[in-house]
């Protein structure tokens, strides 16, 4: 069975999700494409695929089975809700929404449907070195994690996007903020932000930034946010542990060795560092919306990163640990942490 699917947002990563379902993966096929720039989703819609003058208009087509968002953040709220009024599993593009009330407003929206429809895009929970580091914590063979130490380093902000000092915390910080609660089993309950000496590489941006992410555990998680680091785009992660460490592996993308000597490059992008696990999270997401509903990263999950994000900004204005307060968990998303996975 081929899972019909409609893409709302064909900019930069609509077009990379398109290629992967069009030209990598089996089971799905885009019949359908919108974006609020027309022409452009009728120039890289695939052959064939009908182009809609709306979201809403290409939600409710009967042709589309289940619809994949790719839209900018303060459109996924509409969206979102218009995907759950009609039924229809959605992969959502990070964040979920851009507010916690929003936040709410979808999880409301998809308990009151009573099955989960919505999986969000934090697809470092489907690489293979993060997911073999989380078997590791699971089996605790190391005793109970005490400290997570997340890298986040990007080469440079792309000169097409206008980027501010927030977006460190209130759209990248959503990444680590996910994989510490997904790694740790654990919540995060309040956050600090504490910024170093600015680089001279990046402007006037408030860059790099050092957060650190209190869990309910006790557990602590440093965040180190750099995104004009020259070098490549490095992502790093160790957890410490009662008995040991377990760290990723640092993830050479070419090792060179010439007259000058060995060295190693890191990928150049997130597209080239998380490719397989992009591949792979759709591969998922495929199989449970041609079953009607979603898996991975949920609603919830959105939720909390949001939360996180709202507390991390309120944090480097005031210097003090915000604190992070979380709704009751609804039985639709797990009684426990382990569970809403
Ligand atoms: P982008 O290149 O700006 O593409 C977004 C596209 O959506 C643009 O074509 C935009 O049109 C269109 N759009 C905006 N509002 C719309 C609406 N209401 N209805 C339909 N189309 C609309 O941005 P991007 O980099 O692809 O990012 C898109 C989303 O993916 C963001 O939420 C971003 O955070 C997320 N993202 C996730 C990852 C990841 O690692 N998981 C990586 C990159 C991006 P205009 O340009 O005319 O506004």
């Amino acid at each position: 069975m081929t899972l019909k699917v409609g893409v709302i947002g064909t900019g930069m990563i609509g077009q990379e999700h398109i290629r992967r379902l069009t030209q990598v993966l089996s089971a799905a096929e885009v019949v359908a494409v919108s974006d609020i720039d027309g022409a452009r989703a009728a120039a890289v819609g695939p052959e064939g695929a009908k182009v809609f003058a709306t979201a809403g208009d290409l939600i409710r087509s009967n042709t589309v089975e289940a619809v994949v968002i790719c839209s900018w953040g303060p459109a996924h709220e509409e969206q979102l809700l218009d995907c759950i009024a009609a039924g229809k599993p959605v992969f959502c593009e990070k964040p979920l929404v851009t507010t916690a009330a929003a936040a709410l407003r979808v999880m409301e929206a998809e308990v009151a449907f009573g099955r989960r429809l919505v999986q969000v895009g934090f697809m470092r929970r489907f690489d293979a070195d993060y997911r073999r580091l989380k078997a590791t914590l699971d089996a605790a063979v190391l005793g109970a994690p005490l400290m997570f130490h997340s890298t986040h380093r990007n080469a440079a902000v792309p000169e097409e996007l206008f980027y501010t000092s927030d977006m460190p915390l209130n759209d990248t910080l959503v990444h680590d903020a996910d994989i510490s609660r997904w790694l740790l089993n654990d919540e995060v309950t309040g956050v600090e932000v504490r910024v170093p000496r600015r680089s001279r590489r990046g402007n006037d941006l408030r860059d790099p930034v050092m957060v650190l992410l209190h869990m309910g555990s006790g557990a602590l998680v440093d965040v180190e946010i750099s995104v004009n680091i020259a070098y490549g785009y490095d992502i790093r992660g160790e957890v410490s542990c009662e008995e040991g460490t377990a760290s990723l592996p640092l993830r050479p993308a070419t090792l060179i060795r010439d007259i000058h000597g060995v060295r190693q490059l890191v990928p150049a992008d997130w597209r080239e560092r998380f490719i397989e696990a992009y591949d792979q999270e759709f591969r998922e997401w495929i199989a449970a919306a041609g079953q009607g509903t979603a898996t991975g990263p949920s609603t919830w999950d959105g939720y909390a990163a949001t939360l996180v994000a709202d507390a991390a900004l309120r944090a480097v204005e005031s210097g003090a640990l915000e604190p992070v307060r979380m709704c009751q968990r609804p039985s639709l998303y797990g009684t426990t942490l382990e569970a809403a996975r």
